[in-house]
C-alpha cells in the first residue's frame, strides 16, 4: 500500500487560502479513503502532518458535504472517545455507461464502492447505429440517475466507456471498428444526464482503473502493469504509479491491431493479421470450429473433451498474445500483465502458453519473468471503472462540491 503520508506547511508564503484549503482537503480525503480501517481525526492529523483542529474543520466540511461518514465513538481509556471515519456511502455517486458490442450497462456506485443502480441491455437483435445505441444507453441512465436521486442521492459525475479511439476534446468517438462508428459526436445521441457533462473514454483504459483502485480513492497493492482486455476486440492500458498513461492523443493501447502476421486475414480495421484476427473471441470460437454467438462456456467444455480444433485454436491465440506482449514488455519495462475481459473464462488454458511466449521472447525473462494474472471477473469492468475514474477526479477536488 503506498504511503499517503504528504507533509505540508500549513501555511506558505505565496500559497493563496483558497488553493491550501483545496490542498490540506484532498490530504484529509486521501487519507480517510486510503486506510484499511476507520481512522480517528487524531490519525488523520498524524498522518497528513496538519494540526488537530484543521483536520477536525475540515473532517467537518466533508461529512456536512457527503464525503465522509462518522461511525459511533470509540471507548477509549482516558480523553475523548475516537470518532471512526469512513468513505461516506450513498452520499455522492458517479454515473458509468459501458458501450460494449454485445451489450450496454449503466452503474451508479457512491464514494464507498457500493453499486448503487444498475441497468443492463443486451445488443443481440438491436440495431447498432450510434442514434439507437446511444439513446439506449441515455435512457438507462436517466432510469438510474432517477432512481438513485428519489433516494437523495447527489449524482456528481458521468463518465462513457467506448470501443475505440476517443476525442474527449470534440466529445467524439473517432473510430469504433467493432462497432462500424466512425466520428460520432456522443453528448448530442446520448441527452441530458442529470445536467452533468459526460466525459469520454477507452473502455480499456476505463476497466484498467478497477484493477488499480478496487474502491474509489483507495489504491490497490498494484499500481504498475499493463492491463488487456480481451473481448471482441482487445485493449490494453499501461497504468503507472495508479495512472493510465494512453499516449499523446489518448490513444495508446491498441494492442489488438499490432501486426502478428502480415498475410494473416483482414481485420475490422482495414489492416491484415491484427492480434484480434487471432485471440480476439470471435476469431477464437471460429477458429474452434464454433459459432461466433457461442459462449466462451461453450468453447471451455470443448476444451474439456480434449477437442483438438478447439485445443489449436487456444494454443494460437496464447501464442500470439503472448508473442505481441512479449514486444511490449521490450519496449515499457512493465513486470505484470493482468488479463480482463472475458478471455479470463479460458485462462487455465491460455495462461501456460502466454507464459511460455514470455519466458521466450522477453529480453529480461531470465532475472524478472512477466507476472500474468487475471482479474475476477465482473460483466461490465468498463462501466466500473468509468464510475472509479470519475470519483477519483470528484475526491482530486473535493472543494469543487462542498
Ligand atoms: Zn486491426
Amino acid at each position: 500500500m503506498p504511503s499517503t503520508r504528504v507533509r505540508y506547511a500549513h501555511s506558505r508564503p505565496g500559497v493563496s487560502q483558497p488553493l491550501l484549503r483545496q490542498t490540506n482537503l484532498r490530504l484529509v480525503v486521501a487519507s480517510i479513503y486510503a486506510a484499511d480501517e476507520p481512522v480517528s481525526r487524531a490519525r488523520v492529523a498524524q498522518q497528513t502532518g496538519l494540526t488537530r483542529s484543521t483536520v477536525s474543520r475540515l473532517v467537518d466540511e466533508l461529512i456536512t458535504g457527503g464525503f465522509v461518514d462518522e461511525l459511533d465513538p470509540l471507548a477509549a481509556g482516558r480523553g475523548r472517545p475516537a470518532v471512526p471515519l469512513r468513505p461516506a456511502a450513498h452520499t455522492l455517486v458517479a454515473l458509468g455507461l459501458e458501450v460494449n458490442v454485445e451489450h450496454l450497462c449503466a452503474r451508479v456506485v457512491d464514494l464507498s464502492g457500493n453499486m448503487v443502480a444498475e441497468e443492463w441491455l443486451p445488443m443481440r437483435d438491436v440495431a447498432r447505429d450510434p442514434a439507437t445505441v446511444l439513446g439506449m444507453l441515455g435512457d438507462a441512465g436517466r432510469r438510474c440517475l432517477a432512481e438513485v436521486q428519489e433516494q437523495n442521492m447527489r449524482p456528481v459525475s458521468v463518465v462513457i466507456g467506448l470501443p475505440g479511439l476517443v476525442d474527449r476534446a470534440s466529445d467524439s468517438v473517432l473510430w469504433a471498428p467493432n462497432l462500424d462508428w466512425s466520428d460520432v459526436r456522443i453528448s448530442d445521441l446520448i441527452g441530458d444526464l442529470g445536467g452533468l457533462t459526460p466525459v469520454l473514454g477507452n473502455e480499456a483504459d476505463l476497466a484498467a482503473y478497477t484493477v488499480a483502485s478496487p474502491m474509489p480513492g483507495k489504491p490497490s497493492e498494484l499500481q504498475d502493469f499493463l492491463y488487456v482486455s480481451s473481448e471482441v476486440g482487445i485493449g490494453a492500458a499501461l497504468v503507472r504509479d495508479g495512472r493510465v498513461l494512453s499516449g499523446e492523443n489518448g490513444w495508446g493501447g491498441e494492442l489488438g491491431h499490432i501486426m502478428v502476421n502480415p498475410n494473416g486475414p483482414v481485420c475490422v480495421c482495414g489492416s491484415t493479421g491484427c492480434l484480434e484476427q487471432y485471440a480476439g473471441r470471435h476469431a477464437l470460437l471460429r477458429a474452434a470450429g464454433l459459432p461466433t454467438t457461442a459462449a466462451l462456456d461453450d468453447l471451455l467444455a470443448t476444451l474439456d473433451d480434449r477437442d483438438k480444433a478447439a485445443l489449436a485454436a487456444v494454443q494460437q491465440a496464447g501464442t500470439s498474445l503472448g508473442r505481441v506482449l512479449a514486444s511490449t514488455i521490450n519496449l515499457l519495462d512493465v513486470g505484470t500483465v493482468v488479463l480482463g475481459g472475458d478471455l479470463v473464462a479460458i485462462a487455465d488454458h491460455l495462461l501456460p502458453v502466454i507464459e511460455h511466449e514470455l519466458r521466450a521472447h522477453v529480453l529480461t525473462a531470465r532475472w524478472r519473468t512477466p507476472q500474468v494474472q487475471t482479474v475476477w471477473f465482473d460483466p461490465a469492468p468498463v462501466a466500473t471503472g468509468a464510475t472509479i475514474f470519475g470519483l477519483r477526479q470528484v475526491l482530486a477536488e473535493p472543494a469543487r462540491w462542498l
